[in-house]
């Protein structure tokens, strides 16, 4: 017997996927369910947009999380290693996964993709699920993703062949500006994400300096460093060594500015 369909939007809360749902919904396409994953560590202004789309759309936000937070994940986890294994070899004895990074992104499947995937399960037996994602028509990097290829997702954007800033102007016409989040930072999500631009990285310790000081907090508890090329105390002291530069009417890039940095980064450490 045909399994009945089961449209289920997948709801970041960025503009993209914002776009898409209202969008979807003005085009009066079916809706079975709006699935936000949430890490927990969203901004403080991304959970508002949330509970304003759900508001304003009148249309019920479903928000599934993982079991324990992130931090927990990070900290605590006992991660089963072999003796072999990278991190013990290098770490010895630690706990939890550590920042993720661009090999390690385990915060994407435990976080997101199984709390998603175990929501769905009861439904999986009785419908077909459809899902709809958010992927814009410029985003073609991310369409050649294996994990977008799938027979059952759909991709209205692409078809509607709306942009990266199509969508985010199309919301901002209806009234949805995140608390300015878009000035700051070209995607947003989790805000300690060490995957971030250095541009964005430097917003958020201008802009947001409670997820900011929170963020070398953790540093301090972590294995491994922020990124493979600065730990988050040595980004600190790049993006307070830039200030100085720039008042002093200095280039913060080219070869002279990082002659001096490298400098600056290894006096601190003497
Ligand atoms: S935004 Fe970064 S930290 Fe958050 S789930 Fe994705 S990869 Fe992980």
């Amino acid at each position: 017997m045909e399994k009945t369909i089961f449209n289920v939007v997948s709801f970041s809360g960025g503009k993209d996927s914002t776009a898409m749902l209202l969008k979807m919904i003005e085009e009066k396409i079916d809706i079975d369910c709006v699935l936000f994953c949430d890490t927990g560590l969203e901004f403080p202004q991304m959970y508002e947009h949330i509970d304003k789309v759900e508001r304003e759309t009148g249309i019920h936000i479903t928000r599934v999380k993982a079991e324990k937070s992130f931090e927990y994940y990070m900290f605590d986890y006992p991660v089963a290693r072999r003796d072999n294994s990278p991190v013990k070899m290098r770490y010895g004895d630690v706990k939890g996964f550590g920042w993720p990074g661009p090999r390690m992104r385990w915060c994407t499947k435990t976080l997101k993709t199984e709390p998603r995937e175990r929501f769905i399960k009861g439904s999986k037996e009785h419908y077909e699920i459809r899902y709809y994602v958010g992927l814009a028509a410029d985003e073609g990097y991310r369409f050649n993703r294996k994990n977008n290829q799938q027979a059952n997702h759909v991709h209205p954007l692409v078809d509607w062949n709306m942009t990266e800033a199509d969508c985010l102007k199309y919301c901002y016409d209806r009234g949805y500006d995140w608390g300015g989040l878009y000035e700051h930072f070209k995607r947003v999500s989790c805000w300690c994400c060490p995957l971030q631009s250095l541009e964005e990285l430097r917003n958020l310790r201008k802009y947001y300096p409670e997820q900011w000081a929170k963020l070398l907090e953790w540093e301090k508890h972590n294995f491994r460093n922020f990124r493979a090329d600065y730990s988050a105390d040595e980004l600190e002291k790049r993006f307070a060594f830039e200030e100085e530069c720039l008042a002093k009417g200095m280039k913060i890039s080219g070869k002279e500015f990082h002659t001096l940095l490298k400098e600056r980064l290894s006096q601190d450490t003497r």
